[in-house]
């Protein structure tokens, strides 16, 4: 199925991000992980390409349809363009394409520290140009509500954003954000540009001191006092400082939810113990906003 139909009969989407293990370990470590996820109920779960290194690359693929075939769950395989060409992005999506998936998030990936881009693809929009006239697949993209690293301005960045929606975007995920009026503004400008496709709020739960740096790292999101004040608090308390994040998590949900959010991607970090936390905590107003039964979390 592609994923813009649920975003067409769900009032809020609720979704999951994994990463393939590494391809010098089996495969099937993730299997228990997968388990207890499909157990919270997620509309789809997304499959993180070369995040974390290119050693995982080649398992997104595979891990994708293990999650379609496997666990019937709806899977969105994120690919990267840069520094490929147009044969082995075409190879890449022959092989989504025999594995039944259907759903693509096309991403530029980053530029590498050193060394110069070679590739045939300098931005996300013509990885969803390339599918759109060759493919039949579902494809989202990724925005920042903080604008993306790069960028010079908001502006700057929601203009390219609006070039690529018009590329053929169903619908976009947000990078992290831990201060929900940056997200509602920066949807407001994105309506007012004419981007009318949904947008799903990017949710990542801190639940350690280690996380934070690597956030800085790749997103350099801005964090409110009250969140410094509980990293603050709680750095020497890994139990305290987990149970504390993802109240926070839970915290800005209830928020973007009673603020009309599309759909909530939570950033699991593959750790089923805290999404699940999270969907305990929310899943029941989730159900009732879509008209649905409440279903018992186990
Ligand atoms: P683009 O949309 O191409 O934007 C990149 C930069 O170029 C921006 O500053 C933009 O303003 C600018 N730009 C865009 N178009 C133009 C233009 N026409 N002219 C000039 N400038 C332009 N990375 C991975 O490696 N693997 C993953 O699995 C992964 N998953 C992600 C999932 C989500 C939800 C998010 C938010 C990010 C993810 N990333 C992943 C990180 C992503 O690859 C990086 O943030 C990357 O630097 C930008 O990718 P993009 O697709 O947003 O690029």
């Amino acid at each position: 199925m592609k994923i813009k139909n649920i975003f067409e009969k769900k009032e809020v989407v609720f979704s999951l991000e994994v990463f393939p293990p590494r391809s010098d370990v089996p495969i099937e470590n993730i299997y228990q992980t997968l388990e207890e996820l499909k157990d919270i109920n997620p509309d789809y779960i997304s499959i993180t390409y070369g995040a974390g290194g290119g050693v995982r690359k080649n398992r997104t693929c595979k891990l994708s349809s293990i999650i379609k075939e496997k666990y019937d769950v709806e899977a969105l395989a994120h690919l990267t363009c840069i520094n490929s060409n147009q044969k082995s992005i075409n190879k890449i999506l022959t092989r989504l394409e025999e594995k039944n998936i259907k759903n693509i998030l096309a991403l530029r990936g980053d530029k590498p520290v050193a060394g110069e881009v070679i590739g045939e693809y300098n931005y996300a929009y013509e990885l969803v140009d390339h599918i759109k006239k060759n493919n039949d697949f579902g494809v989202a993209a990724a925005c920042y509500p903080e604008g993306h690293l790069e960028t010079e301005s908001i502006d700057q960045d929601l203009e390219y954003l609006k070039q690529k929606v018009d590329s053929g975007v169903d619908y976009l995920i947000s990078q992290m954000f831990f201060d929900n009026s940056l997200f509602y503004k920066f949807r407001r400008k994105a309506q007012k540009k004419g981007i009318d496709v949904p947008i799903e709020a990017g949710i990542m739960p801190v639940i350690n001191k280690k996380q934070v740096a690597r956030i800085i790292e790749l997103s350099d999101a801005y964090f409110p006092a009250k969140f410094k004040k509980i990293l603050n608090k709680y750095e020497d308390n890994p139990e305290a400082l987990r149970d504390a994040g993802i109240a926070y998590a839970v915290e800005q949900i209830v928020d973007l939810i009673s603020s009309d959010v599309d759909g909530i991607h939570l950033y699991t970090m593959n750790n089923p113990y805290v999404a699940r936390r999270i969907k305990e905590a929310v899943g029941s107003l989730i159900n009732h906003i879509n008209g649905q039964e409440i279903q018992k979390v186990v």
